[in-house]
């Protein structure tokens, strides 16, 4: 290949994805507004949206405010131009959803697991994705997945996810030959990140942001200008799994006193029901065998002592941990999401208190640490959104149908 010409093909493809990247990251925009923050020229501008128009991504939607002369256009992306399948495999149910280009969830599937592993566990899988292959949304650009456990992402390889007993399972390869679609894997806590970032609030293009999920277990993502920092394994931002109290409670992985067994919504639950004896008077302590998320919630908020209690060290260990992030990479910007949500913003602020005890004053101030505004959705439009994040070419499909 003659390496001038693809020099000059790659600058093409680069400055057609940032015109892109542009218009998807605003409601609306116009060509000068385009020219003037990627600092194109106009004549490129124009002749790269000709060609986004004509592949039916970009649209013109009327006349904006003129500030002197004429009125510009306004481009809008077109939401319903491409579609993707984002998966997450949770704990208890498979979520599938076909998501377009804004991130509105089209058509979605959920199926029960009950406690299915290995072989049956991918059966599941198969059973959502031919349901939402089939549903006759088009054209469908590919299929995201994320999955609880270490993930090589590249080589779309699940290289170890326990609870689905999948062990270097090529999860990718097995899909795009079924589908004959492009697959991507990420672990569910960084595809949770991801739907934070591309649709939760206020996260500016080329930002930093670190999400952190909550529920069985701890998982977190962490991106880094607007791109997502996998580290050399695939397992950055995997916090769950380091230990923290030596003397702890066994975990899952084989260890003792991993963060998960002191501060995931399991370990509240369960260190409720294991003390209730040590306090009789808790509002907990009858039927002490019993107690959900939910009765640790409610009596947290009346103050309960067993309730202040293993809440309270949740969010303690929690805090210390977010503050060896922050020690690491000082980010400033942090959500939490996940079932501890729940507990509302007296438990985010004991977690806060925490990060301010265990960090460096300074860092703890510039921080914001907030819940997150997406649900059960993140990882599910985040395996989608990823899959389009990390390669732009996907979209620039002539519409044959
Ligand atoms: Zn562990």
């Amino acid at each position: 290949m003659n390496p001038k010409k693809a020099t000059h093909q790659q600058t093409k493809q680069r400055n057609r994805d940032l015109v892109l990247k542009l218009i998807m990251e605003n409601e609306t925009t116009s060509r000068a507004e385009v020219a003037r923050l990627t600092t194109l020229t106009r004549a490129s501008v124009s002749e790269i949206v000709s060609a986004l128009i004509d592949e039916g991504l970009v649209e013109e939607i009327g006349y904006g405010d003129s500030i002197g002369g004429k009125a510009p256009i306004l481009l809008s992306l077109v939401a319903d131009a491409r579609y993707s399948i984002g998966l997450n495999l949770a704990q208890d149910r498979f979520v599938g959803a076909v998501v377009n280009l804004r991130g509105e969830i089209k058509e979605m599937v959920e199926v029960p697991v009950n406690d299915r592993n290995g072989e049956q566990a991918l059966q599941i899988v198969y059973q959502v994705l031919d349901q939402l292959t089939s549903c006759g949304w088009k054209p469908m650009v590919g299929i995201g997945i994320g999955t609880p456990g270490l993930v090589n992402t590249s080589a779309g390889v699940v290289v170890n996810a326990v609870n689905l007993d999948w062990q270097d399972l090529p999860l990718a390869s097995l899909l795009e030959k079924r589908y004959k679609l492009p697959v991507s894997i990420l672990n569910d806590s960084q595809a949770a990140a991801i739907g934070e970032y591309v649709y939760g609030e206020n996260h500016p293009s080329d930002s930093n942001l670190i999400v952190i999920t909550v529920k069985h277990g701890i998982g977190s993502g962490i991106l880094i200008n607007g791109r997502l920092f996998q580290g050399d394994g695939g397992g950055a931002g995997e916090i769950g799994h380091v230990v923290v109290q030596e003397d702890g409670t066994r975990c899952r992985c084989g260890k003792t006193g991993c963060l998960e067994t002191i501060a995931s919504a399991k370990a509240v639950v369960e260190r409720a029901r294991l003390l209730a004896g040590e306090y009789p008077h808790s509002m907990l302590a009858q039927n002490s065998r019993k107690i959900t998320l939910e009765d640790v919630e409610a009596a947290w908020r009346k103050q309960d002592p067993l309730a202040l209690r293993v809440a309270g060290d949740a969010a303690r260990f929690m805090g210390s941990s977010i503050a060896g992030l922050i020690g690491v990479l000082n980010i400033r910007q942090i959500v939490l999401m996940g079932d501890m949500a729940c507990f509302g913003e007296t438990w985010l602020q004991a977690v806060r208190e925490a990060v301010a005890k265990y960090s460096l004053a300074r860092m703890a101030e510039e921080t914001k640490l907030e819940f997150g505004t997406l649900d059960f959705r993140a990882p599910v439009l985040g395996a989608s959104a990823y899959l389009l994040l990390d390669n732009y070419s996907l979209l620039y499909t002539r519409l044959t149908d």
